[in-house]
């Protein structure tokens, strides 16, 4: 099973990530076929690429002749009738990137897998439902495979690659490699929840929540100590603020009842309540961050010493979270380090960072955390506490 440089790849659901990814096969030279059973969203996603399309020739990241073969490339199909997913006929690889919901999801595979050909691989987008549980009514589990992009796809690097416990070897290494030449830095992750980058980035919104609930600082210093002694591109609340709380809060609650219900995960009532008020960050004027009109941004206490304590804080819960990652298999640390930097752009590794920082030190200050709250929340990771124990580090 081999999808070949040039073979016709398809895309099902015409949305933010379908059009994006669409747009990365298309740039790379493969003929493609987009499927939406909504019209209107399938003309939004033609001229949404062409203008994306437009705008890396403006930058000069394509010519114009690349980016106008590329836009000639991608075809578009209304999907709504019985015979919908016919045009994926002669597909190499069918990328699903509909609604993140399980039963239409494994409804889709059942059905693709009626028209596609023997050998095409069909891969999930999904960012928080389980590979197995897509496959799972499929004929062939073996071909069913995780390739999940960040968004906005065409910019970030990161692609995580996630088999499902019946994913064949094959169709792993294969579209690895395909994804690869697709200039995406690929990783391989296994099929838990969150898989790496949305598990391990927790505590960059939990602990900054929990610093700003107990009343340690307001949202503006805590971003601004993220950033300016962190050296994060955004803070926690501005980053929130920015995917929408609502978007947000799914993930960590979906994240904190797929590991039943473990309190490292727990999702924060004062992010409910943002999401209850309908105060969801820019996309509706307000969130920790009031976007109006003349609206005036808070100034952070640039306190250094305040800051420093806030950024050891979260950093050590995030540390901690990439070394529980390494324990439990989730990925190899070389690639929780790639994952963290390329998909969520933090500056550095976590794993490299906690080294950098000193495991031991990481260790004492989480126990203090552990002991100051009683909460199983603040626990050591068991190799955090054997690596320190042994005299280890990552690097
Ligand atoms: P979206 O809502 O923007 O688009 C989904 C599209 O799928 C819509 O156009 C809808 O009409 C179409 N659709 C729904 N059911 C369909 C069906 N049965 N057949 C064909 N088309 C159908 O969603 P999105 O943000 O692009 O997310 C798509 C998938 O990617 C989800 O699984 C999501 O979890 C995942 N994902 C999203 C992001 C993100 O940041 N948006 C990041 C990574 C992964």
């Amino acid at each position: 099973m081999r999808v070949e440089r040039g073979a016709r790849i398809g895309v099902v659901g015409a949305g933010a990530m379908g059009t994006g990814i669409a747009q990365i096969a298309a740039t790379s030279g493969h003929p493609v076929v987009v499927v939406d059973t909504n019209g209107a969203a399938l003309a939004r996603a033609a001229s949404g690429l062409e203008r994306a399309i437009q705008r890396e020739i403006e930058k000069g990241r394509l010519d114009a002749p690349a980016g106008a073969a590329a836009v000639a490339r991608v075809q578009w199909h209304d999907g709504s009738g019985p015979s919908g997913l016919d045009a994926f006929a002669d597909c190499g690889l069918v990328v699903e990137a509909v609604v993140e919901r399980l039963d239409i999801k494994r409804d889709l595979f059942v059905r693709l897998e009626r028209v596609v050909a023997a050998d095409c691989i069909l891969a999930t987008n999904t960012s928080s439902l389980p590979v197995a549980a897509i496959a799972a009514p499929c004929a062939r589990p073996d071909r069913v495979i995780g390739v999940h992009f960040f968004n906005p796809a065409p910019v970030m690097a990161l692609v995580e690659i996630i088999p499902g416990l019946g994913t064949a070897a094959e169709v792993t290494a294969h579209t690895r490699a395909l994804v690869d030449g697709w200039r995406k830095t690929t990783v391989l992750a296994t099929d838990t929840p969150g898989f790496i980058v949305n598990r391990i980035a927790r505590p960059f919104y939990g602990e900054g929540l929990r610093l700003h609930d107990e009343g340690i600082a307001d949202p503006a210093t805590i971003d601004w100590a993220m950033r300016e002694l962190g050296g994060f591109r955004m803070g926690p609340f501005e980053l929130m603020d920015l995917i929408g709380h609502d978007v947000n809060f799914a993930v960590t609650r979906s994240i904190f009842e797929a590991f039943f219900y473990d309190p490292r995960y727990k999702p924060s009532i004062t992010q409910q309540r943002l999401v209850d008020a309908g105060m969801l960050g820019r996309k509706s004027g307000r969130g920790f961050y009031d976007y109006r009109e003349g609206a005036v941004r808070p100034q952070p206490v640039a306190d250094r010493e305040l800051g420093a304590q806030i950024v050891e804080r979260i950093l050590v819960m995030l540390i901690n979270e990439a070394i529980d990652a390494v324990l439990w298999r989730v990925a190899s640390p070389a690639d929780i380090d790639v994952a963290v930097t390329k998909g969520v752009n933090y500056p550095k590794g976590l794993l490299a960072w906690g080294d950098a920082m000193g495991l031991d030190r990481v260790l004492t200050r989480l126990t203090a955390l552990e002991q100051e709250y009683g909460e199983d929340r603040y626990r050591p990771s068991a190799l955090l506490k054997r690596m320190v124990r042994e005299g280890r580090s990552f690097t």
